[in-house]
């Protein structure tokens, strides 16, 4: 992707400075350039780029991107096979809107970066962020082998280990490793699986696997807490084989940590705002993570460009995204502990309509806790109603 040509005099002033081009940045420059404001964004990589993720949209994902962009969805999903550890499998048929919506990033992405420079972003790529700094007036953000970047507002969107993290100092309170396959699929895979993505929960508390379509790939992953290393591998392994998925050419096989903020930890640090991953952002059950950064990305984006009261953006966090992050700490807590019942409660009408509602967009966590019947049995399984 081409980026503008610059005026060498302007180069080193911005409205809005974003670090790293994944939905979150992106979202983030989208909405600030919308606003009127002048966007640079900088981005290590060069796009298309590969990124370890399910690529499952959920409907609110997919709402968001379609109003800026073709989607390029590679499956719809109306079916979802459940399994716990292999067993007890059943599966829920849902026509209609997708339940979920498959994407590669690396195709997401690339169609998110072409919504924000026809949207008027500047992208710089190719382009490692080394540290900020801040002053009263602006901050700077200084960039390997190329021109440091001052900005009025710069927004951290670099993931979950990235410079902008530390410069806020979040912290965090769950971290799960994420282990990855892409798998070439067969002519019969493709038919077996469009449409239909398979969840198993797995073998340690609040782990579990996935199979997501993608029409000639499959992606095959697991996720585990943090520092179980060898049985997260071990959960992968007779996943796959399981599956009978074992003797199909591996195109990918790649890892990646997942971090949940700490309910008190910063979002903002001065003129310094953190999104998406980079906040810790996402939904400790499901870690799910793309609907939190393309929400996070685009308030502070709008909050950013319209400039003065930068600390809106930690107001909207809170009443908006918080209360969810602390229903999926609860529903964790009870999967962890009753997976079973968990396995069986999508079984059920209730439960099907939940997950569906949920999936689609329609209810959130925070919702769907708020049932009396859920709030009950929450209550008498030893759970807590938030964090
Ligand atoms: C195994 C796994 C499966 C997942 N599956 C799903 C799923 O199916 N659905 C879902 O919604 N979520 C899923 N997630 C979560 C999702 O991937 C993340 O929440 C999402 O990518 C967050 O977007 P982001 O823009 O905040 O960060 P990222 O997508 O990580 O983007 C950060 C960008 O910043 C760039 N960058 C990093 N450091 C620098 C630097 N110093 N200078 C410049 N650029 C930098 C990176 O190159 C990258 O492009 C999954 C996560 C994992 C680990």
């Amino acid at each position: 992707m081409r980026s503008k040509i610059l005026d060498v005099r302007e180069e080193h002033r911005w409205d809005v400075a974003v670090i790293g081009a994944g939905p979150a940045g992106l979202a983030a420059a989208h909405a600030a350039a919308t606003g009127g404001a002048r966007v640079i964004v900088l981005e290590r990589a060069e796009h298309p780029r590969y990124k370890t993720c399910g690529g499952g949209l959920l409907g609110t994902s997919q709402r968001l991107s379609a109003e800026v962009m073709t989607v390029p969805a590679r499956d719809r999903i109306n079916a979802v096979t459940f399994t716990h550890d292999g067993r007890r499998e059943f599966t829920r048929r849902a026509p209609g809107e997708p339940v979920v919506t498959m994407v590669r990033r690396e195709d997401f992405d690339a169609a998110w970066l072409g919504a924000a420079v026809r949207a008027g972003v500047t992208v710089r790529q190719n382009s490692l962020v080394r540290g900020i700094t801040q002053d009263d007036a602006a901050a700077t953000v200084s960039v390997a082998n190329g021109a440091d970047v001052t900005a009025r507002v710069v927004i951290g969107a670099d993931g979950s280990a990235g410079v902008s993290t530390r410069h806020v100092g979040v912290t965090f309170d769950q971290q799960d490793l994420g282990l990855e396959l892409e798998l070439a699929a067969t002519e019969a895979d493709r038919f077996r699986w469009r449409g239909r993505l398979l969840l198993d929960w797995g073998p340690a508390p609040g782990s579990y696997g996935w199979v997501f379509p993608k029409d000639d790939q499959l992606t095959v992953g697991v996720i585990m807490k943090k520092g179980q290393g060898t049985e997260t591998r071990r959960y992968l392994r007779d996943f796959v084989t399981r599956l009978g998925l074992a003797d199909r050419a591996v195109l990918r096989d790649s890892g990646h940590l997942t971090r949940c903020r700490s309910a008190t930890a910063p979002l903002r640090r001065g003129r310094v705002l953190v999104a998406g991953d980079a906040a810790g952002l996402l939904d400790p059950w499901t870690r799910e993570g793309i609907s939190f950064a393309l929400r996070s990305g685009s308030w502070a984006g709008r909050v950013a460009a319209r400039g003065g009261d930068l600390a809106a953006y930690d107001r909207m966090i809170g009443e908006r995204i918080a209360p969810e992050m602390a229903a999926g700490s609860t529903l964790l807590g009870l999967f962890g502990r009753h997976p079973r019942l968990v396995h069986a409660a999508f079984a059920s009408p209730y439960g099907w309509r939940a997950f569906t509602g949920f999936c689609r967009g329609e209810i959130s966590l925070t919702r769907v806790l708020r049932h009396r019947a859920i709030r009950a049995a929450v209550h008498a399984l030893g759970g807590r109603p938030g964090r």
